[in-house]
């Protein structure tokens, strides 16, 4: 049998390749596109308008004056919550044609898109979550200080203008986690989803337009990230960038922010542990650490715990049921409902891989499985075998990086004292699970492990909690009342009460 997606593709429709700026849907200026290539079968998905500068300069022009004269910013709460409600009900509506659109973007298995987090039903989710904060946006009353009788104030205003850079590994999920916040808040958006994903985002940008929102308020320009990507960032009528991606991108957007003295989020990268003490269930530990590196994503996640450090006792059988479950690893058409993970999501990923395998082997790991190429009807994607390096010392290159892809490197330790000192060393923080059946244990390590989140014998994400990274993991949080506030400006009123000089 030979892969194909191309019936599926004609089945299900791209719905257009176009810009979004002030309300319309268009090509880009020079009317370039970009051709997006499938990673499982390497055959043509779809062409994209590629935005110039000067298709950037009219979206954000266009959010710029949507929001300095447009109502959006000053609607009332009721019409929010009723827009922002709207999208979660239509995004609910059109389920499966957006699962259907992620699988022949990334090539993630739709059966993947049943768990929770990177399922349809968690992006609608995350904007009924929002709506329910646009009324909730309160500010302070507080009394004077010193001199005069006097109020003091503070009011939530909206940020202003929003570049909203996505990856691609969740398209849905990562724009709805910056739409969703911005819009809630009064603010007006450019989004630039990326270029491995464009066409999921371009979907559900149809939706969020069709809502309800005046012209200006949503726009999208398309295209690679060092041309239109670049061009947006560096707009000088942009007030805040929200960006989710790699920690290289990460830091060029912190620079070009510092321009405009920028407000920035970024959620960046993880080299997340997994700490598995001896009294642990070591088949739970071991099963859900090897899932989140190769199920679904294979590994191209930034919550991925592709560094297991675990204690000596229980090395042996984590092992063995890691490699176990890369057994269990089933690539292949994306649409079928016995495939279980996705290929790596281009050909540049799939070297940068493959040479985070050498250099596992070349600074020492014992090769416990995988390491190669799957061959046959699967030899056109880019699928790499999942893998297990034992024997990593925390100063290996595959134990510092992120790889993003279905490597785990397993790494022994002997007390508490040391799993936690490794667990810190590392310039990332975004996340860690301790496996542990002593409560008084798990308690320390929560405190002592230096991440955004940390889950006790198990990891979920969910659309209601602050998720983000400490280090070089990123700045800022999504989700819960941290995201929106992120997406305002707190202005101080002061109201004197007498006729007394303050
Ligand atoms: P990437 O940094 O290559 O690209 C992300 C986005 O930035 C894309 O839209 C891309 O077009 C754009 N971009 C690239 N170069 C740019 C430039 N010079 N100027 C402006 N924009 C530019 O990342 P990726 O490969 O798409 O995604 C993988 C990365 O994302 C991983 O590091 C992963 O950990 C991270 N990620 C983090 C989270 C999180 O919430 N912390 C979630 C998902 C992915």
């Amino acid at each position: 049998m030979v892969l194909s997606i191309k019936a599926k593709r004609d089945e299900v429709g791209l719905a257009g390749g176009e810009l979004l700026i002030d309300g319309r849907w268009r090509p880009a200026a020079d009317g370039r596109t970009w051709t997006h290539m499938h990673p499982a079968t390497a055959e043509e998905v779809g062409g994209f308008a590629v935005a110039t500068p000067a298709d950037v300069d009219a979206a954000v022009r266009a959010a710029r004056k949507a929001f300095d004269e447009g109502p959006w910013p000053r609607t009332r709460a009721k019409e929010r919550i009723r827009v922002l409600r709207r999208i979660a009900d239509a995004i609910r509506e059109h389920a499966v044609e957006l699962q259907a659109l992620v699988a022949l973007d990334n090539g993630v298995p739709v059966t993947f898109g049943e768990t929770y987090a990177m399922s349809v039903e968690c992006v609608a989710d995350v904007f009924e979550h929002h709506a329910g904060w646009v009324d909730k946006l309160a500010g302070e009353t507080l009394p004077g200080y010193q001199g005069g009788e006097h109020l003091v104030l503070t009011l939530r205003e909206p940020v202003g203008v929003v570049a909203a850079i996505i990856p691609w590994n969740g398209p849905l999920l990562l724009a709805a986690q910056k739409l969703a916040p911005a819009l809630a808040a009064g603010c007006t958006v450019v989004l630039k989803p990326s270029e491995y994903a464009t066409f999921s985002a371009l979907r559900l940008a149809r939706i969020v337009e069709e809502a309800g929102l005046p012209p200006g308020v949503f726009n999208v320009v398309t295209g690679p990230g060092e041309s239109t990507g670049d061009a947006l960032i560096k707009h000088p009528l942009i007030d805040k960038i929200t960006f989710t991606g790699s920690r290289g991108v990460g830091r060029r957007v912190l620079a070009a922010a510092a321009n405009g003295m920028k407000r920035v989020s970024l959620e960046l990268g993880g080299k997340s542990p997994s700490l598995v003490f001896a009294d642990a269930d070591v088949y739970a530990a071991a099963a859900t650490t090897m899932g989140t590196v190769t199920l679904g994503l294979s590994g191209q996640a930034c919550v991925a715990h592709t560094r297991a450090l675990v204690h000596r006792d229980v090395y042996d059988d984590f092992l063995a049921v890691a490699e176990g479950m890369a057994a269990l690893v089933n690539y292949g058409d994306p649409f079928h409902p016995e495939t279980t993970a996705s290929p790596l999501i281009n050909e540049r990923q799939l070297a940068r891989v493959l040479g985070y395998i050498e250099s596992g082997r070349a600074e020492g790991g014992r090769l416990v499985c995988g390491g190669g190429r799957p061959d046959g009807e699967l030899a056109a994607g880019n699928f790499v075998q999942p893998t297990v390096f034992a024997d990593v010392t925390n100063d290996a290159t595959i134990a510092r990086e992120e790889i993003f892809g279905p490597v785990l490197a397993v790494v022994p330790f002997t007390d508490e004292e040391e799993a936690v000192r490794m667990a810190n060393d590392t310039t990332y923080g975004l996340a860690a699970t301790v496996w542990t059946s002593d409560v008084k244990r798990a308690m320390r390590l929560t405190r002592a492990v230096r991440a955004g989140t940390v889950g006790v014998n198990g990891y979920q994400l969910e659309p209601h909690v602050a998720f983000g990274g400490f280090g070089q993991s990123g700045l800022g949080r999504e989700g819960g009342r941290t995201s929106i506030e992120a997406y305002t400006e707190l202005k101080t009123v002061l109201i004197p009460t007498t006729e007394e000089m303050m």
